[in-house]
């Protein structure tokens, strides 16, 4: 894409953004989860619904993951690469994604590996959960954490904990279980 035009574009996306607080994005925070932060520190008053995308936690308008990228201030793939369990799946998986006339990675595509976020287990770790909150102030949700087959915590080899509860990425982990007790929540076993 034209230079001109990226900046066209990137200034469109801004003006649609607003006053809308956009924070830094975590490392090993899963994009959706990230987009669900934005939509809890922001108070967005809409429905949230199991398997929603991450168009449905955000106000405004994007018209793809590359528009959530330039929000985290990185390129699509970049974004993939480090945000989403794409990489995961391309171990697997062939992933035949074309590039559009512009030359952006057409993520929403048929033969694009699917972000493989599992709405109906998503798991945390109660250490994590702890750090997190003495160092950010907040706790977050880890890619790592939902892949398939991973119940348990590859930093403090905890067992994750699994919310079978009516949970999304709209809520920050733990929160359903209200506060925060460390050797009940490593008691609770996992289930996928
Ligand atoms: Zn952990």
């Amino acid at each position: 894409m034209p230079e001109g035009e990226r900046t066209l574009r990137v200034d469109s996306l801004w003006a649609r953004v607003g006053n809308f607080r956009v924070p830094r994005i975590l490392p090993e925070e899963h994009v959706i989860a990230w987009c669900g932060r934005m939509h809890r520190i922001n108070d967005v008053r809409k429905p949230v619904y199991e398997n929603s995308s991450y168009r449905s936690f955000l106000p405004f308008n994007l018209s793809g993951l590359d528009e959530v990228a330039i929000l985290a201030g990185m390129d699509a793939e970049r974004m993939l690469r480090r945000h989403t369990t794409v990489p995961f799946v391309r171990a697997v998986v062939p992933d035949s994604t074309f590039l559009d006339i512009d030359g952006r990675r057409n993520v929403g595509s048929d033969v694009t590996p699917k972000l493989a976020a599992s709405w109906g287990a998503l798991r945390y770790c109660a250490g994590c959960v702890a750090r997190d909150r003495s160092k950010h102030g907040f706790a977050y949700w880890r890619r790592i954490h939902q892949l398939p087959g991973v119940f348990w915590c590859p930093w403090h080899k905890a067992s994750l904990v699994s919310c079978t509860e009516k949970t999304t990425y709209a809520e920050e982990p733990g929160d359903h279980l209200g506060p925060v007790n460390t050797s009940s929540v490593h008691q609770r076993r996992v289930r996928s």
